[in-house]
């Protein structure tokens, strides 16, 4: 009589007591301290992480959240026959994406939500 390989002893470490501590992404936390790079919908002077120099960002305009969403509020009141399409021309209502000129990674992001 053969034994199967089940030998996992159900003894499994326990979870750990406290919370893996908090994995802050990239916020833009309000730190007086530090230099905190706000993207808007103007090139901004950044260090570009991906190359690591000092750069102006190129911006371009992205359809995003609000894009849509305007859409949707346009042609809730009315305006279905086309103007609904109007935020998609308007770069007001798009996300702007800062990408650095030297290396063309993407660096950050201004959504409007
Ligand atoms: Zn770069």
């Amino acid at each position: 009589m053969e034994k199967q390989g089940l030998n996992q002893n159900y003894n499994s470490p326990p979870p750990p007591p406290y919370q893996a501590e908090q994995t802050t992404a990239v916020v833009f936390q309000q730190q007086p301290m530090v230099t905190v790079q706000l993207f808007r919908e103007a090139p901004v002077r950044t260090r570009c992480p991906h190359c690591g120099s000092d750069v102006i960002t190129s911006t371009m305009f992205e359809t995003g959240t609000v894009t849509w969403l305007a859409c949707a509020i346009t042609a809730f009141v009315g305006c279905w026959l086309g103007c609904c399409l109007i935020p998609f021309c308007v770069d007001g209502c798009k996300d702007v994406v800062h990408s650095c000129p030297n290396c063309q990674q993407v660096v950050g992001r201004y959504n409007r939500m």
